[in-house]
């Protein structure tokens, strides 16, 4: 493995980063979200060897958000394989990660897994295919990291569910098409669950870790998914994982990665490490904005963008 003392390197990046605290919004929209502390900032990175590296407030618990929506499309690929992919497509949406706009054009197929509307109908594949998708969900999560303890936030899911207007327009417009296929209330109510799943940073390395593997998660040696899969996985992640700011992480950072209206980052290289960073603080495009900037400095620091 490579020999970088990433600790050396995040207290380097931390502390040139110390003056840009002010900068951005917690996530308000949904009211649970708007009660986190917002001065919050975990790093933690670990490399396919398991040496762990951690800054801050690594260990504590905040909610994933959409950074979960990889692991339903993970267990949506393993069971539908390819033929989801008419349901839902792999482009760059260009917009914002709950836009309605482009669904009139596409016939309600949205843009890609990662937009809202894409992880609705990956939510709407589990409801099809599962037989107790809230379960069976978390299930597959738990065994994918190795940590029994990951569980959904029952009040961050009922804080979306009384304020998300929006993803119920999402819902309907693409159920006028024909592309839901269960019950709006069933279908949202797993995509609400989903993402108010709470993990650390240190556990979203070990969950994440197996897309730097080829699709094995090298703590607990259990396969998640093939190789070929893991490939696609990070593909749509570095190329939708920001919504209308992919194109800014690719540039600057230059890692596939997700990101989380909690303020949290994942970003995968493959071969190497998967690093997770939380900052609350988000910019106008939902975007962690200490986040993107601690992870465009890693990878010019130790020069591990894979490009
Ligand atoms: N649960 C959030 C929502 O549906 C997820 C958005 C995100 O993290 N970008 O609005």
């Amino acid at each position: 493995m490579n020999n970088i003392d990433y600790q050396k390197i995040f207290l380097e990046i931390t502390a040139e980063l110390e003056g840009i605290d002010d900068v951005g919004e917690v996530a308000s929209y949904i009211p649970e979200l708007g009660k986190v502390n917002p001065s919050k900032l975990g790093i933690h990175l670990m490399t396919v060897d398991k040496t762990g590296y951690s800054l801050g407030d690594s260990n504590e618990k905040f909610s994933i958000q959409s950074i979960a929506k990889v692991l339903s499309l993970t267990l949506a690929l393993k069971i539908m394989g390819k033929d989801m992919w008419c349901r839902v497509g792999v482009e760059p949406s260009g917009s914002a990660f709950n836009s309605l706009v482009q669904l009139e054009n596409e016939k309600g197929i949205p843009r890609n897994p990662f937009i809202n509307a894409g992880a609705i109908v990956v939510c709407d594949i589990l409801v099809s295919c599962l037989q107790n998708p809230k379960v069976e969900l978390l299930d597959f999560i738990r065994k994918t990291s190795g940590i029994d303890t990951v569980k959904y936030c029952p009040e961050v899911a009922d804080s979306e569910k009384k304020t998300g207007y929006r993803n119920y327009a999402l819902t309907y417009f693409m159920k006028s098409f024909g592309n839901i296929h269960n019950d709006v209330d069933v279908v949202l109510d797993l995509y609400f669950h989903l993402c108010s799943i709470e993990m650390t940073c240190k556990e979203l390395t070990q969950t994440f870790l197996f897309l730097a593997y080829a699709g094995v998660n090298p703590i607990t040696n259990v396969r998640v998914i093939s190789p070929e899969r893991s490939k696609r996985i990070n593909s749509v992640m570095q190329m939708c994982g920001f919504y209308d700011e992919a194109g800014e992480f690719a540039f600057k950072t230059g890692l596939p990665g997700k990101s989380g209206v909690g303020g949290g980052i994942i970003a995968v290289h493959p071969g190497q490490f998967c690093i997770a960073v939380w900052s609350p603080k988000l910019n106008v495009n939902g975007n962690s904005y200490k986040g993107m900037k601690v992870l465009e400095a890693l990878t010019s620091k130790t020069q591990s963008s894979i490009f």
